[in-house]
């Protein structure tokens, strides 16, 4: 008996059921079935033509690997048992030489991971088999044809014997017999394909290619299990935030064949265009040709409105297919369809990814059609996209006086300026160095990732608008032109030729993804302005549904500036110490380092003064009258001081010390553990000076600006960093409020000011009851509250992080995405601790997490007043924010 526990909130019952056929599942149950099981499920119950199966659920995956990597005989067992029942459903059988069952495997994870799982076609075929299907059907060329594609895919996708093998051996076919394309090869080129195949996987395994379905389904769906823990998929996992513990489903379908012949084919479409947004069906067909072909762009795509054409009244009924999954799932739909003898199969239809404009643009359109209310458009944008929106795009005169050289597809907008790399690996290794590529490839796969993330733009020979490098491209935010069929490329050789003209690695290169323009030039570039149209328009309505306030970090005026016109309510911190590295400040900064009394560290401390107040100036006028938080000098003073013997050569010659002097200084300022050292509020303990004059120049520079707007409400917020003890705050407050009320009362002006902290030691959070008792505010270093929590050094980890990422013992980067178990508990107890005692006290966050969408969600829960970010993360901050209010209303 199986048991059933009802779980009401998943809104499906929980079992040791593994195995649901499409009949038995729903829209619903995305978490058991993934995504692509609940789709098949729900597109089966609204009666479209969906080749039957069923769906091995997400459980049975986790449960594989519980299992030390093994499907237990009870998960078999209960597979079978469905083979059987598809069998019934199907009149087909599993490996039968009268009518035999074959079927596709394909992965299908809760959210949908494109490029990152692996499918496999035409599953239970054998030598006898493919006889009898070549014998019955009358149609020897599609039988071999399935059956060289099943050992091919066979082979890479479950065995890991690389595709490249049998690219060469169907390159060599497709040369001795003077085709250029695949679907001109005979049966029996296909039949000898196959054969030649078959020995190039024992060649490469040392065993013979499995014949017996049932085995061949097995090894399929381990193969599904497993390239859930392969490194493309870790790789997405993390940077999407998708937990490893959900584990993937596997489909197991009836094969739809699009490669019968001429009145098949196989194609996939978005309802409205994944790129732009527009309205209106938009995708790519093939005729005779099966799966990948499409997507791995082995011949180029029609263009779907071609359909019309050669099968009218398919292509109506796909029309009408495409409406109604639109408006039921009330999103813009990605499909992937067969056509086999004139008749269509729905495999996949999923909400499509999209790029940033696309995605606003299609949110405010469904208002406007009345298909979806606004914060369901808001929730259906993905927060991190938006910094799309806000990449660099070609300088309008550039890119006018400039002539293209060619013209691929756009696929992916952006504007792309740099050099060529032929490889994923030069791409990376020249992009770690900060050096602007654009990868030029025949087309690329799931193994060039690393290296598409490197590179500014991505130019492919083959593909179109679906091929892989187009939609992971556009899922990154990259620019990308495909399908540029004018280029002679030899990838080998790392050179290509194009109308005549041979460009090696290292020339330049310039691409427009929003018209697929090619330039042999670079392009300037300049910033995008995201405050107009849909853009504009998605803002105002996070502004109307979001509660947290989203400031700043920002150091400088222009920073400050830049983050205002992104819609900036403040700034959350400025970082003083920015300002003294400016090399005509250092000199004087490093004087007072240096100073051997307090009349001399004052003495210098003086010519800082009034270039800090003109910083200030520059950041209260910057925001307006918004909030301007300040925090106080920071880093441990080593960090300023020349290492270069030609340097404290100098130093000593500027300020009239002896070079000794100066070494003996620098010498004292060398602690072991620094950012555990002399830092803080604690270099105000020990320099009081420091403050005052930081002090002087916060409250001169608000005077000033107050007294050029007189209807702006400067309140300026004086933010002392890594407290940890009340007794230290009220000693560095003391010093503020004095100097600033002096400051005050000789300017004759009134001015309100606050005096707070930031929380980022562990102790503060523990005693901030009594913080709060000399606190005005808290803002959470969360920088330095994860490395004092989790006790690791926060530049140092990323050594050794990868490891823990590796073993599963970290899923995430806890310097990127808040710790919310451990970290977070402290701040939500800093929070009530300190509320108890300064009821509504404004509480912010301006560590990295302040721009991180699910941290974000979190300091919304524990009720932070804002979170502030660095200025191109603004706008992802207030969508996340508007994100976050809607889904914990
Ligand atoms: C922090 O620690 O989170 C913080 C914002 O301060 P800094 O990064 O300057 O240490
Ligand atoms: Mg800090």
């Amino acid at each position: 008996m199986k048991l059933i526990i009802r779980n009401r909130e998943r809104g499906y019952e929980m079992s040791h059921k593994y195995v649901y056929l499409f009949t038995e599942g729903n829209g619903k149950m995305r978490e058991l079935l993934g995504g692509k099981g609940a789709n098949l499920a729900e597109m089966t119950n609204l009666g479209l033509p969906v080749p039957q199966g069923f769906t091995i659920t997400t459980e049975a995956c986790t449960k594989y690997y519980e299992d030390g990597r093994s499907i237990n005989d009870e998960i078999k067992a209960e597979i079978m048992e469905y083979i059987t029942k598809m069998e019934a459903i199907t009149g087909k059988k599993f490996g039968d030489l009268e009518n035999p069952l074959l079927v596709s495997v394909r992965s299908g994870a809760r959210a949908s991971m494109p490029g990152m799982m692996d499918t496999i076609l035409n599953l239970g075929l054998n030598e006898q088999v493919v006889e009898v299907m070549a014998a019955k059907s009358g149609n020897p060329r599609w039988a071999y044809d399935c059956y060289r594609r099943f050992i091919q895919m066979f082979s890479d996708v479950v065995m890991e014997v690389g595709k490249k093998y049998f690219e060469k051996l169907i390159d060599a076919m497709k040369e001795r017999k003077g085709v250029h394309f695949d679907n001109e090869l005979t049966a029996e080129d296909l039949k000898e394909l196959a054969e030649q195949f078959k020995a190039e996987y024992k060649n490469q395994l040392g065993e013979d290619f499995p014949s017996d379905p049932k085995e061949q389904l097995f090894k399929a769906i381990e193969a599904v299990f497993r390239s859930w823990d392969n490194p493309r998929a870790n790789i997405y996992r993390m940077d999407h935030d998708i937990p490893y513990s959900w584990g993937t489903a596997v489909n197991v379908q009836m094969m739809a064949f699009g490669n019968l012949g001429d009145t098949s084919g196989t194609g996939v479409a978005f309802t409205r265009n994944p790129a732009t947004g527009e309205k209106g069906l938009m995708g790519e067909f093939l005729m005779n040709a099966q799966g990948e072909d499409v997507v791995a762009g082995v011949r180029t795509p029609m263009p779907i409105a071609q359909m019309q054409e050669i099968l009218p009244e398919v292509y109506t009924q796909f029309l009408d297919v495409c409406n109604t999954l639109e408006n039921h799932y009330r999103d813009m739909q990605d499909m992937e369809f067969t056509i086999e003898d004139k008749k269509l199969y729905m495999l996949q239809t999923r909400n499509g990814k999209r790029t940033a404009a696309a995605a606003i643009k299609i949110a405010c359109d469904l208002i406007d059609e009345g298909m979806i209310s606004e914060e369901e458009a808001l929730m259906q944008i993905d927060a991190k996209s938006l910094d799309m929106l806000l990449h660099p795009q070609f300088d309008p005169a550039a890119l006018k006086k400039a002539e293209a050289v060619s013209k691929g597809i756009a696929a992916s907008p952006g504007a792309a300026a740099g050099t060529i790399v032929f490889t994923a690996e030069d791409a990376v290794e020249h992009g770690k160095k900060g050096e602007k590529v654009v990868l030029v490839r025949l087309e690329t796969s799931p193994e060039d990732i690393e290296g598409m993330k490197y590179s500014q733009g991505i130019l492919t020979v083959r593909g179109g608008q679906t091929s892989h490098a187009a939609v992971v491209a556009r899922g990154m935010g990259t620019c990308c032109v495909s399908g540029c069929g004018d280029i002679k490329m030899d990838e080998e050789n790392k050179v290509f030729t194009l109308h005549g003209k041979t460009y090696h690695e290292g020339d330049v290169l310039s691409l427009d993804g929003s018209t697929g323009n090619i330039y042999a030039e670079l392009i300037p570039t300049i910033p995008a302005d995201p405050n107009s149209g849909y853009f504009g328009r998605i803002m105002e309505l996070a502004d109307k549904y979001k509660t947290l306030g989203v400031r700043t970090n920002a150091d400088t005026p222009k920073d400050a500036k830049q983050a205002a016109a992104f819609g900036a309510q403040g700034i959350g911190l400025c970082r003083t110490e920015h300002m003294f590295f400016d090399p005509s400040r250092i000199g004087a900064f490093r004087e007072m380092i240096c100073s051997e009394t307090v009349e001399e560290r004052e003495a210098a401390l003086a010519k800082i003064e009034p270039m800090q107040q003109a910083d200030f100036e520059g950041l209260f006028e910057a925001l307006g009258g918004y909030p301007v938080t300040i925090r106080f000098l920071d880093p441990p003073l080593h960090e300023f001081v020349p290492t270069d013997e030609a340097d404290i050569a100098a130093l000593a010659a500027s300020q009239g010390k002896t070079v000794a002097y100066i070494k003996q200084v620098i010498n004292d300022l060398h602690e072991f553990n620094p950012m555990m050292g002399h830092r803080g509020c604690r270099l105000a303990v020990t320099y009081p000076e420091i403050a005052a004059m930081q002090t002087k120049a916060v409250i001169k520079a608000a005077l000033a600006v107050k007294s050029r707007h007189a209807d702006w409400n400067i309140v300026p917020e004086i933010m002392i960093p890594l407290t940890g003890e009340v007794k230290e705050l009220k000693f560095v407050k003391d010093i503020v409020v004095k100097t600033a009320d002096e400051v005050i009362a000789a300017s004759g002006a009134s001015l309100k000011y606050e005096v707070g902290t930031m929380v980022e030691i562990p102790r503060a959070c523990l005693t901030a009851d009594a913080i709060a008792e000399e606190a005005e505010f808290f803002c959470f270093g969360t920088n330095d509250l994860t490395q004092m929590t989790f006790g690791f050094s926060r530049d140092d980890a990323g050594k050794f992080l990868p490891a823990y990422y590796g073993s599963k013992i970290y899923e995430s980067d806890p310097f990127a995405r808040l710790d919310t178990t451990g970290v977070g508990q402290l701040m939500e107890m800093a929070v009530t601790k300190g509320r108890s005692v300064r009821p509504g006290m404004h509480c912010g966050i301006c560590g990295e997490h302040g721009g991180d969408p699910s941290s974000i969600e979190f300091c919304h829960k524990i009720g932070l007043s804002y979170v502030s970010c660095s200025p191109y993360r603004v706008p992802i901050a207030r969508l996340a924010a508007a994100q976050a209010a809607i889904k914990n209303k």
